[in-house]
């Protein structure tokens, strides 16, 4: 049977980075995988207006998303502004009760950007909803078996790996040659070497279990119950 991988971001390109090689990795096994990134992420260019910039994201998304094969969904919050409430989840959880994934990655729950910690909290939240009976709801409910915290920079603390997914040459080529169009990956926003730090952190993963690469992640545990309910 076909998976399906889901991965719910703060800003186009944070799942794109972190989730990315493990979604290509899937998709060349056959599974679908749709990229949710809650913000554009237009604020974050010290030079193009967020109208300049925000049209360039969405540019380097559907770019990421057609150099592995996943599909894109931008939902068209304000970047540094996603609120934390129940709108957000609810559309997160529509797209789960449609798509029936199997696996949701997305962002630890502590991090340096409030907009990875709010669309942490719409996932696990969306995960919630789409699980439970909803009065008038005509789709079916549907239960995630798997939920994953992918390993990022900016969401660290406390973030503690015990999952490691091999990522094969093919997979990391994808995901290399679907990156490189971003232009804050490649560094030149505020010179952060993205892409040379994932890289390399895939080369440190892999040499952990034996592969040439990995990614790691973290499982969701008793804090989706916190934050997510019931
Ligand atoms: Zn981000």
């Amino acid at each position: 049977m076909t998976k399906t991988v889901i991965a719910v971001g703060g800003h186009i390109g944070d799942m794109e980075l972190t989730a990315g090689p493990t979604l290509a990795k899937m998709v060349l096994e056959g599974a679908r995988a749709i990229i949710v990134d809650c913000t554009w992420g237009e604020r974050g260019h010290p030079l193009l207006t967020p109208t300049e910039y925000r049209e360039q994201k969405l540019h380097e998304g559907r770019f990421f998303a057609d150099a592995i094969g996943a599909e894109f969904v931008a939902l068209d919050y304000s970047d540094g502004f996603l609120p934390d409430d129940e709108a957000v989840a609810e559309q997160i959880a529509q797209i789960i009760r449609e798509s029936k994934p199997d696996v949701m990655i997305t962002h630890w729950i502590k991090s340096m950007h409030r907009d990875h910690v709010n669309a942490a909290k719409a996932a696990l939240r969306g995960a919630f909803l789409a699980s439970i009976p909803i009065e008038g709801e005509p789709l079916a409910r549907h239960s995630v078996p798997s939920i994953l915290h992918a390993e990022n920079w900016e969401d660290m603390e406390g973030f503690e790996a015990d999952t490691f997914v091999p990522i094969p040459d093919e997979a990391f080529d994808r995901w290399l040659a679907g990156i490189s169009e971003h232009a804050f990956a490649r560094g030149e926003t505020y010179g952060f070497r993205f892409i040379d730090y994932y890289s390399a952190l895939m080369q440190v993963k892999g040499c952990l279990v034996g592969h040439q690469r990995a990614c790691a992640f973290k499982n969701a545990g008793t804090e989706k119950f916190a934050l997510a309910g019931p």
